[in-house]
């Protein structure tokens, strides 16, 4: 009598084509069915992202701002010190985004997006992008046109909606020009982000113990290790009512940018270009 024979367990495919896997446990589908499931998000994902999760730096940044007014001297400085580390915020995902756009034919938006890691190079190559290509090109490289050309495209949209996304645009186009102005404190906000310097610090209002000399009134510094430079850096904020207006201003431009660049996008591109990965759009 035979024993019965023994159970070989079939090598694990693909859980929607079938395909074998290189590496059955890291994942239960094949690469290209991961791309394609991604891909079927994208269009959702940043109507929602454009809906809501964009706007979190600006509601906290304005809280702060409005608690700032009400606080004492230290409260201040800490509410101050919030407001730039949202700047930060909204400008690193500004820039993942503007990647992920930028990049769309190359990896789903969602996992340009959600991958996105910043560093020193990512931070400035969107300021020099947009430096010497100026602001109707960059929009060209985001697959999006001049406010000018949506009358003539070739689109469904009927008249109401390629107004709205005429204004999206157009706005787009005005907060390119302004986020040129902020390019020097958003590249070193970006930089210091980078080198993870923004990860852990300490913020201090008095600095005699470390430089020896107090620090001016309206000013707190933030302490940060360098382990590259072997270096105790202290960088100095101002936590004046003018400069953190600004700050908030800066805030409101990347999140409407962020927002309006959504909306035409998505506006303008229809399922047949999410789902081919934007291979077939004319460059
Ligand atoms: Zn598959």
């Amino acid at each position: 009598m035979s024993a019965a024979p023994h159970q070989v367990p079939e090598p694990a495919g693909c859980s929607v084509c079938g395909a074998p896997l290189d590496a059955p446990h890291a994942s239960d589908r094949c690469p290209a069915c991961y791309e394609r499931g991604l891909r079927q998000l994208d269009a959702d994902f940043l109507d929602n992202y454009a809906r809501f999760g964009a706007r979190s730096r600006q509601v906290v940044a304005e809280a702060c701002l409005r608690s700032l007014v009400l606080g004492d001297v230290s409260d201040r400085k800490l509410l101050a010190i919030a407001i730039y580390e949202q700047f930060t915020g909204a400008a690193t995902e500004f820039l993942g985004l503007y990647h992920a756009l930028r990049e769309r034919r190359d990896r789903p938006i969602v996992q340009g997006v959600l991958g996105f890691s910043l560093d020193t190079a990512r931070a400035v190559a969107f300021f020099e992008d947009l430096e010497s290509q100026g602001p109707t090109d960059l929009l060209h490289s985001l697959g999006l046109p001049h406010p000018d050309q949506i009358a003539s495209l070739k689109s469904d949209l009927d008249a109401r909606e390629r107004k709205q996304v005429r204004e999206a645009l157009r706005e787009a186009l005005a907060d390119l020009e302004r986020v040129q102005s902020y390019r020097e404190i958003g590249e070193r906000a970006l930089i210091g982000a980078a080198r993870g310097l923004g990860s852990t610090k300490a913020l201090t209002e008095r600095t005699e113990w470390l430089v020896g000399r107090q620090i001016e009134q309206s000013r707190v510094a933030a302490l940060a290790l360098n382990a590259e430079s072997r270096h105790l850096e202290v960088a100095y904020l101002s936590t004046d009512e003018h400069a953190l207006e600004g700050v908030v201003d800066g805030i409101d431009v990347m999140t409407r940018l962020t927002r309006n660049l959504i909306f035409a996008f998505v506006s303008l591109h229809g399922p047949a270009q999410f789902r081919d990965g934007f291979r077939f759009e004319p460059a």
